[in-house]
């Protein structure tokens, strides 16, 4: 008989302490980490158990949930909860080395991985779109985006500029959502940033959040101020209300008479989606009435003006500026309007220009999570991270930064980018922590799905690899496999984040150090193996750094040895 349905939407929020409600800290772990990512704090619609990303959902429904929530709070050691597409479906006898939760989300077979027969099958209950880290249960808010784009900008200082963007200027576009990261991002790697929004409203949060420091609608004045910026070498951020098509023009008009140097140039405006870009000529009063009274003729238009746009970024491009499409679509829009091919693709996306040197070293969003729910436990964790690494100045500054201005949105986390044979003395040191009482509970240890081995995504992580291989996804499956072998609590494969459905296969893990001899030994296995698919996945490809890393660092290539 049918149960009935007695289960709804509610307010959720992780324990905090160390008053467990299932069996033991692997089981309470990933309950308290679903529970996070349903955090109001943390989710964008928790009552329909929307996590982030559009509809990245942690559950499939309330019974789900409910039912997920159950079971973890009575599963024993040696046992082993599956959770497809949000929906626990069996619980099966394994042993304590194996995860204590495998999810798959979102996965469907290749001909109907498509948007609309995804949302059918959603329509019939059977499946739920996972994102990255909201199927898997370790999202930790806004701070990953943050570190992402310092991560990005810092890759861009170490290439061009010394290590440090101290003494340059930045030009971009769109202060949103994403885009708003764009301006901290860079004045915590020391340089100044002007960010060019239409929407005042925009740049007006963003200086309250503490992202952008100061903005105007004078083009001038912010001129001025960050030229005085650019040559005393002090970090800020000025934000200008403006078409970025249009000053982007006009900038490029005065760095080519002189009048000052642009340094580094790329746009985070909503390019994706032509209705969400305001084209020139358009009050922005009058945006959603013109693109809702004729799309296809707004389309239009916005693709003309970030045809404009993109011929202003590959003019300094010409000019000798570090230009970079910033994952937005913003280049094939130009070129569906009208600008030249070899034109709007004159400058490289980001991840093949800066990250992929960084995926090749087994570097990636490496982060971990306070169970106490004791922001002491992060500032102690932050603490232990600068003594393990006393020479990465980028991952000082970033740890020192962070610890100043990210608000925690949940449970207190902390992300940095560390790489092969780096994260495992992290978590050693964390499980360490743990035993010797130095942190109030244990801390549990994961990553985003966008990291160096987990993830196949033609469009973004993946995009132009050296030997073509964009679309295997062969390497996230032998990932989370791996990872299921090495000891993680609990493991993941999904389908379709960060660009859509029939567009990535991406991989997860996460691993509790609750500071016993078991934890340790999972972490030394896990957090070695887990980077070391990523090495092996970019030396696979044919990436020179990615051999040196393998030979330096002892990862076994069979196809190159003997
Ligand atoms: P958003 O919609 O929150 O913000 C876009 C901003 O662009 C808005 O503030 C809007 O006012 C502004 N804008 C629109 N037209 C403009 C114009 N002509 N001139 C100046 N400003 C204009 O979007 P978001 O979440 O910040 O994301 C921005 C883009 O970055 C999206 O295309 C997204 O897909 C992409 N993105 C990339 C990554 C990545 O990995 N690099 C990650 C997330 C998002």
């Amino acid at each position: 008989a049918e149960r009935a349905t007695t289960t709804g939407p509610r307010t959720v929020r992780a324990a905090r302490g160390t008053t467990l409600s299932a069996k033991s800290w692997q089981t309470e772990a990933p309950l308290r980490m679903l529970m996070n990512n349903l955090d109001p704090e943390v989710a964008e619609r928790p009552d329909d158990l929307v996590v982030y990303g559009g509809t990245g959902k942690a559950a499939r429904n309330w019974e789900s949930f409910d039912a997920i929530v159950r079971t973890l709070e009575g599963l024993e050691a040696d046992e082993t909860l599956l959770v497809q597409s949000g929906k626990p479906v069996g619980v099966f006898r394994t042993h304590e080395w194996a995860p204590r939760v495998l999810i798959a989300n979102s996965n469907l077979v290749g001909d109907w991985a498509t948007w609309p027969e995804f949302r059918k099958l959603e329509q019939q209950g059977l499946t739920m779109y996972g994102q990255m880290t909201a199927g898997s249960w370790i999202y930790i808010g806004t701070q990953g985006i943050l570190q992402g784009t310092y991560e990005t900008f810092g890759a861009i200082a170490r290439k061009r500029f010394d290590g440090s963007l101290a003494g340059t200027l930045t030009l971009t576009g769109g202060c949103g959502g994403m885009g708003g990261a764009q301006p901290l991002a860079v004045t915590m790697n020391g340089g100044a940033v002007l960010v060019v929004d239409v929407d005042e409203s925009r740049l007006q949060r963003r200086v309250e959040h503490g992202y952008l420091d100061e903005y105007t609608a004078d083009l001038d004045e912010a001129i001025a101020r960050v030229l005085a910026a650019k040559a005393s070498r002090t970090p800020l951020s000025i934000g200008v209300v403006g078409n970025a098509a249009t000053v982007f023009g006009d900038l490029l008009l005065r760095h080519r008479s002189g009048d000052l140097v642009v340094d580094i140039v790329t746009d985070q405006t909503s390019a994706h989606d032509p209705l969400a870009y305001l084209p020139v000529g358009v009050e922005f009063g009058d945006w959603s009435a013109e693109a809702e009274r004729d799309p296809e003729a707004f389309t239009d238009r916005a693709r003309g003006s970030m045809a404009k746009q993109v011929a202003a970024m590959a003019g300094f491009q010409d000019a000798g500026a570090e230009v970079f499409d910033y994952g937005n679509s913003i280049r094939r829009e130009a070129e569906l309007g009208g600008l030249a091919h070899d034109r709007a693709f004159a400058f490289p996306g980001f991840v093949p220009a800066y990250i992929r040197p960084l995926f090749a070293e087994g570097k990636g969003p490496f982060r971990w999570a306070a169970l106490s729910g004791d922001p002491a436990d992060i500032a102690a964790t932050d603490r232990a991270i600068l003594e393990l690494f006393p020479d990465d100045e980028h991952l000082r500054r970033w740890i020192t930064q962070a610890g100043e201005k990210v608000h925690f949105e949940g449970l207190p986390a902390r992300i940095c980018w560390l790489g092969y044979q780096e994260r495992h003395l992290a978590g050693l040191k964390f499980n360490e922590m743990v035993a010797s009482g130095e942190l109030s509970a244990p801390v549990v240890i994961g990553r985003d799905h966008l990291d160096s081995g987990s993830v196949a995504s033609p469009y973004r992580e993946t995009e132009a690899m050296a030997d073509g291989s964009d679309a295997i996804a062969d390497w996230p499956l032998l990932n989370a496999l791996l990872n299921t072998a090495s000891g993680a609590t609990w493991v993941s494969i999904h389908h379709g984040g960060g660009v859509g459905i029939g567009r990535s296969i991406h991989a997860g893990q996460v691993i509790v150090a609750d500071g016993t001899e078991l934890a340790a030994e999972k972490i030394a296995r896990v957090l070695v193996n887990d980077p070391g698919t990523g090495v092996m996945r970019h030396v696979d490809a044919g990436y020179e750094r990615a051999r040196e890393v393998a030979a330096e660092r002892g990862l076994r290539v069979p196809m190159q040895e003997g």
